[in-house]
């Protein structure tokens, strides 16, 4: 038999042996998920809401971010998909579920997008947005690190954790409102100076893009610690839309 016929059908029985011990469901309409699907029914991937940014420097994830962020060229932004309906449930499962195979999986979806870009074509450091470390403790993972990690990987340039830091411990954002989510993260980062080294386009990674401020105040601190010439771009899994 072909080598590569045995090992597919040993992929498939242990896989059919793990859904019968712990039924996989779709993360977007519950329902239990054949073989072949990941984290997604065909029927909800088919529908998952794109945001198709990523070759365009201009869009609303782009314009959000520009808006707040310390001047420089005009940086590039842009999310997997929108944050609406149940898909939301992709990086609430993520964060608060710990489902870090949902997170790498849709974290390489992300980097083959921007891979696929004219735009990240030259990104030659990505950074995951930093927990503060009391939280990162209490969680056991930073979730923007599990998926800047395979957008790194898919991009083939270094993941760089320890050049950003949250110096200040913030109130989680999800309930705050516009003015007071800028507020709340306001000087809350730190970069390392003389860690950048000859880098020309770092990429941010986080979950979601809400208001843009979390991202903002991240790039801040990054200007803070490069020269003017690097851009500082950014993208998330997903982005809430108007
Ligand atoms: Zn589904």
């Amino acid at each position: 038999m072909d080598a590569r016929l045995t090992r597919l059908s040993c992929r498939d029985f242990w896989g059919a042996v793990a859904s019968l011990a712990m039924p996989r469901t779709c993360l977007v309409c519950g329902r239990p998920l054949l073989l072949q699907e990941k984290h997604l029914c065909l029927a909800c991937r088919a529908d998952l809401p794109l945001m198709r940014g990523a070759s365009l420097p201009q869009n609303p994830m782009a314009d959000r971010y520009n808006a707040l962020v310390e001047k420089g060229p005009y940086e590039y932004a842009c999310a997997l998909f929108y944050y609406s309906g149940a898909y939301r449930n992709i990086p609430r499962a993520v964060k608060y579920g710990a489902d870090l195979k949902a997170g790498r999986h849709f974290g390489r979806m992300l980097g083959e997008t921007l891979s696929a870009s004219p735009l990240f074509q030259d990104v030659d450091m990505v950074i995951p947005v930093p927990l503060h470390w009391t939280r990162r403790w209490r969680r056991g993972y930073n979730q923007a690190a599990v998926i800047a990690r395979q957008v790194a990987l898919v991009l083939g340039c270094p993941c760089e954790e320890r050049l950003l830091r949250r110096i200040r411990r913030t109130r989680t954002q999800t309930r705050l409102r516009g003015e007071s989510k800028a507020e709340n993260v306001r000087q809350a980062f730190r970069a390392r100076a003389g860690k950048t080294g000859a880098v020309r386009h770092i990429l941010l990674v986080d979950d979601v893009c809400t208001s843009g401020a979390t991202l903002a105040s991240c790039q801040k601190a990054l200007r803070a610690c490069v020269p003017d010439g690097v851009r500082i771009s950014a993208a998330t899994l997903a982005f809430v839309g108007e």
